[in-house]
């Protein structure tokens, strides 16, 4: 059976799909393929654009493994099954009158598959959903399970809460919640430059700030998310499918195949598309603010950099698309978290911000990437795992402070490499 991930970057045809629901099953799994001399690939929900998941042999499917398996109601902590999805999650954290204190773009990823590549969403005081990790379960090559925690273990934390499959597969994660909490949404479209010269001022008055900015135009589209107390004031259900089904999808859609047919009107269609994207204001729970759907299938780079050098890598980023002549008909994001202490994350002990560029899946994302890469590179940049990115080892080695004492955690936990696989060896080596 061919496999490919949400984006359509990668395929492959694994040798053998294991899909075990319970630790034993895990266990059993892995010493199956171990005992042929074979090599697993651990799968969440296939969000990845980068090669993160795309097996060479065993694909080890989490997705049978859903759902909480506790709640520590008084720290407000609870254990989700690694395949749980985030949507899931979310749904059963409200229940419990509880939330994730930040979540990307979309809810569509697995817990375990989420956490192991770094996924982020935008707060200069909150940090990426691996921070909210307290404990995990996971079966390593060698099929002992392992518990890690603030007092199990507690050195493995830092490895195992951005992993990248290569430690084990985790069966669970325990997660520190906050309580359930709305966030008022403004979304308007203003000048690039009145945000680019204000950028460490927005995200400070503003809980959760973020903007896109479409090329070839000046015009950026900022999305502000405060926590509130008040009363929510919910987008209505048409509002919603208009926004989310009509604009973003359909209009998305047809903007981009125009783009892409005609090359020369991309500058006109993002003015189209800068006006048309800001939904105005609505206060909705954290969740539903957070995420969106994402119907258009597209390619995406994202590196983290120093949050203050944004301003200047944008400015450089606008002149060299104009030079180059290079309108991409899908918007840049730009976002900015806390530091963290995740060995791998981009984030590791720095405020960050991010910047994303996107080409939609049917167009050739090579030459946006090729630019944008090495400005983002001269800015001390550290590129997203699940992302596409250029990147081998020893570059990696150089930029990501913690990759020495991850090789030490992943030589313990499997140092035959049952969990590698082309990609692994080019980001990690052998
Ligand atoms: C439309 C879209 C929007 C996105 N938005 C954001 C965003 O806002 N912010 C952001 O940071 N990222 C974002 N991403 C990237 C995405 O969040 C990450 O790539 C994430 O890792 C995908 O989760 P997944 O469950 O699909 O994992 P997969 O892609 O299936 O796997 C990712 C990694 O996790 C490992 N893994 C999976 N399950 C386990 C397990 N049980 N044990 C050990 N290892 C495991 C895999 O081996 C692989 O290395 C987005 C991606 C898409 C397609």
């Amino acid at each position: 059976m061919i496999w490919s991930n949400w984006a359509r970057s990668q395929r492959a045809e694994p040798r053998e799909v294991l899909s075990p629901a319970t630790v034993d099953d895990v266990r059993r799994s892995i010493a199956r393929v171990r005992e042929r001399g074979g090599t697993i690939r651990p799968l969440g929900s296939g969000h990845s654009f980068s090669a993160a998941a795309r097996p060479d042999d065993a694909q080890l499917r989490v997705d049978a493994m859903r759902g909480l398996v506790a709640h520590d109601a008084e720290r407000g902590r609870v254990t989700a099954l690694a395949g749980t999805t985030i949507r899931e999650l979310s749904a059963l954290l409200a229940d419990r009158g509880l939330a994730l204190d930040n979540l990307g773009d979309i809810d569509r990823q697995s817990i375990a598959g989420a956490i192991s590549t770094g996924t982020h969403g935008t707060g200069i005081l909150h940090r990426s959903i691996g921070a909210s990790v307290v404990a995990a379960t996971l079966v390593t090559a060698a099929g002992a399970v392992v518990r890690v925690s603030e007092t199990e273990q507690p050195e493995l934390l830092d490895a195992v809460r951005l992993g990248l499959g290569v430690l084990g597969v985790l069966v669970d994660v325990t997660l520190q919640c906050v309580p359930a909490f709305a966030l008022e949404a403004i979304e308007a479209t203003v000048d690039l430059d009145a945000v680019l010269d204000d950028w460490m001022g927005l995200l400070e008055r503003t809980d959760h700030f973020e903007f896109y900015w479409f090329a070839g135009t000046e015009l950026a589209v900022t999305k502000s998310n405060s926590r509130v107390e008040g009363p929510l004031e919910p987008r209505s259900a048409i509002g919603r499918f208009l926004d989310e089904r009509v604009l973003t999808d359909v209009g998305h859609r047809a903007l981009l195949t125009v783009g892409a047919l005609l090359p020369s009107a991309s500058r006109a269609l993002n003015q189209v598309a800068a006006r048309g994207m800001a939904r105005g204001r609505f206060v909705e729970p954290s969740h539903s603010v957070f995420v969106a759907e994402r119907a258009v299938r597209f390619r995406e780079l994202e590196y983290g950099i120093p949050v203050e050098a944004l301003p200047d890598a944008m400015r450089e980023l606008t002149a060299a698309l104009r030079r180059a002549d290079l309108t991409p008909t899908f918007p840049f994001e730009m976002r900015a978290t806390a530091a963290d202490s995740a060995l791998l994350s981009t984030a590791r002990g720095r405020d960050t911000a991010y910047i994303a560029a996107h080409r939609w899946w049917r167009e050739d994302p090579r030459p946006l990437f090729e630019l944008v890469e090495p400005i983002l590179l001269a800015h001390d940049g550290r590129p997203h795992w699940g992302k596409h990115h250029s990147l081998r080892a020893p570059q990696l080695a150089e930029l990501v402070p913690g990759f020495a004492e991850f090789l030490d955690v992943r030589n313990r936990l499997d140092p035959e490499r049952v969990f590698a696989s082309e990609w692994t060896r080019r980001v990690l080596g052998d």
